[in-house]
């Protein structure tokens, strides 16, 4: 597991729909309301499409190889 994808709750304004779940491209990202994204772990590639995308750095790809302090 080198690479993980996490939401930053805190980030997330939470009071809007979120533009990041179209950038999916496997449709891994949901959202119920306005509420944060949830995070299908079992579709999620860590393309690191969403977290590029959030303009607010509430969804965040971890790369754990680059990281390992
Ligand atoms: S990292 Fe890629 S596959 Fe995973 S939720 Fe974000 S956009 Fe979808």
């Amino acid at each position: 597991m080198e690479k993980e994808l996490k939401i930053i709750i805190e980030n997330c304004p939470q009071n809007h729909k979120c533009p990041a779940i179209k950038t999916c491209p496997v449709g891994a990202l949901s959202q119920e309301g306005f509420s944060a994204p949830k995070i299908d772990y079992i579709k999620c590639i860590k393309c690191g499409k969403c977290s590029n995308f959030c303009p607010k750095g509430a969804l965040v790809l971890i790369d754990y190889s680059k990281n390992n302090k």
